[in-house]
């Protein structure tokens, strides 16, 4: 293959997508090539666009407009709408149980779990999320970590890190399949483990 520095960057940079590789990027990169006005364009406008205009709030963690406070399921809470917090550990997750409409309430996104890669305590929003019950008077903490070592890891250290707050904190039901994500969960069983969850702090405990 004919050595083009620029090629050579780009394939090496989509091939760090989930689920790519070299040969599928390099299938990708060509596509785009061959597409210069309906798709290289558009998409690094769009890119530019997302990486100037939105990023994840620092205290809750969901995507929002930089330029804007966290209104939108919603960290600075003007109006008080619901008592409960769902913890998970990304947006993907948050998107999943939205759209299965189980669950009415506030979302805290950690970033990750606590043994991912290069993950500390310190670079999950866990500070924050303590700050977000006491201030805001929170009923209920769900922790909807996945059933995965590190899922369990990190809701422990959760449920230990909001021992002095009033608020009762709820686990999802064991019905969870042992190393499920919570985002590739079907909404039937997503649905079981929200109803079914458990209690593992009581308020003023
Ligand atoms: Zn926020």
């Amino acid at each position: 293959m004919q050595k083009i520095n620029e090629i050579d960057e780009l394939i090496r940079l989509i091939s760090k997508l989930p689920g790519l590789g070299p040969k599928s990027a390099k299938r990708i990169v060509l596509k785009l090539i061959n597409n210069r006005d309906e798709l290289i364009k558009p998409i690094a406008n769009s890119l530019a666009q997302v990486y100037k205009n939105i990023s994840r709030c620092k205290i809750c963690g969901t995507l929002k407009p930089t330029s804007i406070e966290c209104n939108f399921n919603n960290c600075k809470v003007v109006e008080k709408k619901y008592d409960k917090i769902c913890v998970v550990e990304n947006i993907s997750d948050q998107w999943s149980i939205e759209s299965s409409s189980i669950y009415k309430g506030y979302f805290h996104i950690l970033g990750g779990t606590i043994s991912s890669a290069g993950q500390r305590k310190e670079d999950l929003l866990i500070n924050s999320l303590v700050e977000r019950v006491n201030k805001d008077k929170i009923d209920e903490v769900i922790l909807a970590t996945s059933a995965t070592v590190e899922g369990q890891t990190t809701a422990y250290y959760i449920q230990d890190s909001l021992k002095n707050s009033d608020v009762k904190v709820t686990k999802l039901a064991q019905g969870l399949p042992v190393g499920g994500e919570i985002e590739s969960l079907d909404d039937g069983t997503l649905f079981s483990a929200f109803n079914n969850r458990t209690k593992i702090k009581s308020n003023s405990s």
